[in-house]
């Protein structure tokens, strides 16, 4: 079958995705064999297909974080030839060939099945940055923030986590700020459901003192670094910020100031280990509470052949929402 795969680099060479020809054989072991069908482009694959950072830590790999397909063989019990599934995380892409490929061999306990109502491409357009804002919404409401709190902050606002965390909190009630460095992207975020727009300038340098005036209720931030600390310093008294996201660093250049002095939580997300039962309840909050038009506005299609130049763009901040990748 024709892939996109990373073999192991000769020394001092990058780690780059290139199509060839991938036995089936030579995929790893697991107890479900699967028709992949669709497929997205994600922040992590970006950095995978392109050798940016170390992502892939197994050779040869075929990339791909995010997979939608159809069971052809499965030796589990609980999961049946002919049965609609969804993959995200669990190292897919990583340590364990990924979805860039018409076939994948993987576990069993790592898929959630297609819920009703959610069709095969809208869960790929989904994907892990749609399953992780949903995660980050979660854990905004089990800190108790709800929407008459006052307004939600969100970076990174034209990416992907970005995109669906807007049309999720807006469809939920709240007054949504989209953060972003696109301006000539206002309409489209406010065709998602942002109110206000605000440039990214404003919180990328960090914050000009550890406390600022109390602004946000909660944010969703993709961002990190000092774009992080700065939303932080602006969080109003009791208010929670969830954290999932490194574009502009991994770093955190903060104070506790708004930790000990307002009560501010930060509230780490991650989607790649997350357990079985929190990733049934995001993905069956995402079959009720994402607003498909929002989805549909967001989303591009691709073919597998434009994964490389997409995952150039996606580094660079060039990807706009959701990209789906037909795979057969
Ligand atoms: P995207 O590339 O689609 O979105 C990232 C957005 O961040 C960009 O569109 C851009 O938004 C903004 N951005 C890019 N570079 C910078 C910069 N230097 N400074 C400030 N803002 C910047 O990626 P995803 O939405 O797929 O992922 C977002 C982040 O979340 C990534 O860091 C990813 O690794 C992380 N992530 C983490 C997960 C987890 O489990 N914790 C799961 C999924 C993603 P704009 O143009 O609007 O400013």
């Amino acid at each position: 079958m024709r892939a996109l795969v990373v073999d192991k680099p000769e020394a001092g060479q990058t780690a780059r995705a290139a199509f060839r020809d991938f036995a089936e054989a030579e995929l790893p072991e697991g107890d479900v064999l699967l028709r992949v069908t669709h497929s997205t482009v994600n922040y992590k694959d970006g950095l995978a297909v392109t050798g940016r950072a170390p992502v892939v830590r197994r050779f040869p790999m075929v990339p791909g974080i995010d997979m939608v397909g159809v069971v052809e063989e499965s030796a589990a019990p609980a999961v049946k030839p002919g049965d609609h599934v969804i993959l995200n995380g669990w190292g897919v892409g990583e340590t364990h060939c990924g979805a860039y490929a018409p076939r994948a061999r993987v576990k069993a306990d790592w898929l959630v099945p297609l819920p009703e109502g959610i069709a095969p491409a809208e869960a790929a357009a989904i994907g892990t940055a749609g399953y992780t804002a949903m995660l980050c919404v979660m854990a905004l409401e089990r800190h108790g923030i709800t929407p008459d709190r006052g307004p939600v902050l969100v970076t990174g606002a034209a990416g992907g986590v970005g995109s669906v965390a807007i049309a999720l909190l807006s469809r939920l009630g709240w007054y949504v700020a989209a953060s972003t460095g696109r301006p000539e992207e206002q309409a489209y975020l406010e065709s998602l459901g942002a109110k206000e727009v605000v440039p990214r300038d404003r919180y990328a340098g960090g914050p000009a003192r550890p406390l600022g005036k109390e602004v946000w209720a909660a944010a969703v931030d993709t961002v990190g670094s000092k774009t992080l600390a700065g939303v932080l310093a602006e969080v109003r008294y009791g208010g929670a910020v969830a954290a999932c996201g490194l574009a502009q660093g991994m770093d955190l250049p903060a104070s506790v100031a708004p930790f000990i002095l307002r009560g501010v939580a930060l509230l780490g997300v991650d989607s790649v280990m997350a357990p079985r039962p929190l990733r049934l309840e995001a993905w069956s909050r995402l079959a009720k509470d994402l607003d498909r038009d929002a989805l549909r506005a967001m989303t591009t299609t691709a073919t597998l052949d434009q994964v490389p130049e997409i995952a150039g763009r996606i580094l660079a901040g060039q990807v706009r929402g959701r990209v789906v990748v037909e795979i057969g």
